[in-house]
């Protein structure tokens, strides 16, 4: 996939230098990288290169990341379980809301 060295401008064939990893938020940013796959929603982690020569900013795709974390729990009232809160009933004493 990458057969050109990280560290080389494509553009003046300069140095490369790292500018860490940034978290990108793909649909705000498709004018960055449009040519991705649709396949991969949510986040991905990109680590960006800028030219020292030339100033050509390059994003190289890192990897994607995980969100489950940010589905809301919520509590059972009848059990007391903790449970994801886009479901319809308690997983555990199904319990209608
Ligand atoms: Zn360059
Ligand atoms: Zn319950």
């Amino acid at each position: 996939m990458d057969i050109i060295p990280k560290t080389r401008c494509l553009r003046c064939d300069g140095e490369m230098a790292s500018m860490g990893i940034e978290k990108i938020q793909l649909g705000q940013t498709g004018w960055i990288l449009g040519y991705l796959p649709n396949l991969i929603s949510g986040a991905i982690e990109a680590e960006i290169y800028v030219c020292k020569n030339c100033g050509k900013i390059e994003f190289y795709y890192t990897q994607a990341i995980e969100e489950e974390d940010v589905i809301a729990k919520v509590k059972c009232p009848k059990c007391g379980q903790m449970h994801d809160v886009d479901f319809p009933k308690c997983p555990f004493c199904k319990y209608s809301y």
